[in-house]
This record gives C-alpha cells, sequence and structure tokens, in this order.
C-alpha cells in the first residue's frame, strides 16, 4: 500500500514526487514513457526561471534525478482505470493493479488532430505533432505548421533551422501565441503566413507528403501548395479517459480541482496540464506539484 501513488511523471507528477518523497511517505510514480512528458517535445524553454535557456529533456533529467535519493519507486505502465474505494484507491494497469491511501492525477494533455484528410494516412510519412523528434529529417524541404497559439509558433521557429521555408496557416488573421514569439517569428526571413485559413487536405503518394489543400475560410477559395512536411499544433486535449467513471471532470475531459488541487473525491488529486486552469505551463505545472505534494502528507498524518 503507498501512501501516494502519482500517474506520470512530467514536470507536475515529478515534483509533487519529490515533496511526498521529501515527507518520507511511501511514494510510487507510474509513467508509460520517458520521464519529462512534454517537456520532451521541447527544444529550448526560456520561461523557466533559474535557466537563460535549457531543453527539455535536459530540464527533465534535472527533474528526475533527485527522486531516487527520497525514495519514489519508479514504476512502469499504462494506466488504465483509477478506482475509488474509500479509505484505499487501486490503479489498474493491463497486467497489474497497485493500491495506494492518495492518488495524484498527472497525466498531462495530448496533441489534438487537425482532422482531415490525409492526416491519418501520412502520420509519420511527412505528418508530425512533434518538431524537436522530426525536424531534421526535413533539412531543405518546404514545410507547413498548422496552428496558431505558443506551440505552432515556437515550433515553426525551431524548424526554421532544417527548412527551406516555414509557412504557418492559422484559421484567423491574428496569432494567439505570446507576443515574444509573434515578434520573432515575424521577423524571421524563413517564415512566412497563410491567414485566415485552414487545412483541406493533406495529399501525397506511396512515399509521403507532397502537397496540401488550404480552404480560406473567408472567401472558400482552395489553394493547392507545395509542402514536404506538415507539423500540426492545433492544442490540446485532457488525457483523463482512465478517471471517466469517477465523475471528477468537466464536460470536456479536464479535472477540476480546489486550490489544494483536490478533486471532489477525498484522498484523490489533479495537477498540471490536467487540471482545468488558465495557464499551462512547466511553472505552473510545479507549483501545482509543490501544493499537492504537500496535501497528501497533511492527508495522511490526519488519517493515521
Ligand atoms: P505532461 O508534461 O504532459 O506529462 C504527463 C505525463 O503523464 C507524460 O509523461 C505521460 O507519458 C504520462 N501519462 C499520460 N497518460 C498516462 C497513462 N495512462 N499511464 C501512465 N502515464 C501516463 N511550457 C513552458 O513553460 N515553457 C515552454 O517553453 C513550453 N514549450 C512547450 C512546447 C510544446 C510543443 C508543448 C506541447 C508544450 C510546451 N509547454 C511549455 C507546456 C508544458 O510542456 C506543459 O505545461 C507541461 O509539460 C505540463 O506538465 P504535466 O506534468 O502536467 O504534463
Ligand atoms: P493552444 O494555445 O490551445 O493553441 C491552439 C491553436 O490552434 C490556436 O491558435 C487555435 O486557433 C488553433 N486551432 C485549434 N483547433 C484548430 C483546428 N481544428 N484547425 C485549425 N486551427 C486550430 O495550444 P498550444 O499552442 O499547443 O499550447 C498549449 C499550452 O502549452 C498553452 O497553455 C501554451 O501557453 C503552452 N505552451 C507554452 C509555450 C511557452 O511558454 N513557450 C510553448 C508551447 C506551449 P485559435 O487561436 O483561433 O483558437
Amino acid at each position: 500500500m503507498y501512501d501516494a501513488l502519482i500517474i506520470g511523471s512530467g514536470p507536475a507528477g515529478m515534483t509533487a514526487a519529490l515533496y511526498a518523497g521529501r515527507s518520507n511517505l511511501k511514494v510510487g510514480i507510474i509513467e508509460q514513457g520517458a520521464p519529462g512528458g512534454q517537456m520532451n517535445n521541447t527544444s529550448d524553454i526560456e520561461n523557466y526561471p533559474g535557466f537563460e535557456a535549457i531543453s527539455g529533456p535536459e530540464l527533465s533529467m534535472k527533474m528526475y534525478e533527485p527522486l531516487e535519493k527520497f525514495g519514489v519507486e519508479n514504476i512502469y505502465g499504462i494506466v488504465e482505470r483509477v478506482e475509488d474505494h474509500g479509505d484505499f484507491k487501486r490503479v489498474l494497469t493491463s497486467d497489474e493493479y497497485y493500491d495506494a491511501k492518495t492518488i495524484i492525477l498527472a497525466t498531462g494533455a495530448k496533441h489534438r488532430l487537425v482532422g482531415v484528410p490525409g492526416e491519418e494516412e501520412f502520420n509519420s510519412r511527412g505528418v508530425s505533432y512533434c518538431a524537436v523528434c522530426d525536424g531534421a529529417f526535413f533539412r531543405g524541404q518546404d514545410l507547413l505548421v498548422v496552428g496558431g497559439g505558443d506551440s505552432a509558433v515556437e515550433e515553426a521557429i525551431y524548424l526554421t533551422q532544417f527548412a527551406n521555408k516555414v509557412t504557418i496557416v492559422h484559421r484567423r488573421d491574428e496569432l494567439r501565441a505570446q507576443k515574444i514569439l509573434q515578434d520573432r517569428a515575424f521577423a524571421n526571413e524563413k517564415i512566412d503566413f497563410i491567414w485566415d485559413s485552414v487545412v483541406q487536405e493533406i495529399k501525397g503518394d506511396d512515399v509521403k507528403v507532397r502537397s496540401v489543400d488550404i480552404k480560406n475560410v473567408k472567401t472558400k477559395e482552395v489553394t493547392n501548395h507545395e509542402f514536404g512536411g506538415v507539423f500540426v499544433y492545433v492544442g490540446l486535449d485532457p488525457v483523463s479517459e482512465m478517471v471517466t467513471d469517477l465523475g471528477i471532470t468537466n464536460e470536456t475531459g479536464w479535472i477540476i480541482t480546489d486550490k489544494d488541487m483536490k478533486t471532489s473525491l477525498d484522498g484523490i488529486y489533479a495537477i498540471g496540464d490536467i487540471r482545468q486552469k488558465d495557464l499551462r505551463q512547466i511553472t505552473t505545472a510545479v507549483g501545482d506539484g509543490a501544493v499537492a505534494g504537500q496535501q497528501v502528507y497533511k492527508y495522511i498524518t490526519e488519517h493515521a
């Protein structure tokens, strides 16, 4: 029986593990991949205090390394369901189950699909959701980035080191991204924009993507443009399927908590991007994790 079982080792989960581990609780953290979560898909992080700039994978390792010292147990597994049995909670993976007095949900969010013909067909054959992972495969090519938020603009800038040209297609005539990223993109000679437009179809041959049909949402005109790759950054959806039955999410799947990261169920907490909140960042994820790590200590001592 764990005192605290954390699901997901992104920045939120690793911080909760650090705080709960330092309180001498028996802590486990279940992760389906490498520690770091979305940070592993991020090139340069410039808004994490203490570092002028640091790569996502490097910051991931810096957060991960101290956990062992505080006795945090790393468990590999893909969590399929969480059950609330009152005094204890059960976490089920495909072939194991784990019991804990408290659960901290830190499963983050996953990239959303743009949902057009060709997107699935050409996935990994020119369609990508991760510039850091795939950008280097597209040296010298013309690339399309879909979306207008921080991810689209930041990753478009990143891609210019490999690409001949990067075009950002956005459904409005104004970006959602932070001003500093906008300024950098506008100043970058390798980046151009197609405004008020959406991707209608991604086309290619047996090998890879060759072109994209783009529709202007105002004029309804559809034009075909040659691109060697398409990077999709149209937002995120919550990873909360494992708690759908618990009734702790809102209508779009984000988990609702109070200021102490408590859900409506006693002993179940949620932190980081998976929460219903306004600012999804590494700093806010680690802040949530610190609060939850402290709260589970309080819960365990009050229920001893
Ligand atoms: P995540 O980082 O998403 O981690 C969740 C973890 O849970 C993952 O490791 C996942 O594998 C695991 N998991 C999910 N489901 C299961 C399951 N069923 N079983 C087991 N494990 C599971 N923020 C900044 O502050 N600065 C930036 O420069 C920045 N750049 C970004 C660039 C991109 C392209 C993106 C997409 C985001 C960026 N962000 C940035 C946002 C930041 O990465 C997130 O806010 C942050 O990672 C959220 O942390 P988290 O721990 O809540 O979730
Ligand atoms: P986001 O902020 O939700 O932006 C999604 C973008 O995609 C928006 O511009 C949206 O258009 C567009 N879009 C949504 N659905 C679309 C569709 N079906 N077709 C075409 N366009 C569509 O998502 P994000 O950029 O991935 O960012 C996610 C979170 O991570 C945010 O909190 C962000 O701040 C954070 N992040 C931070 C950094 C950083 O701090 N450097 C970097 C990356 C991400 P509209 O604008 O019209 O809605």
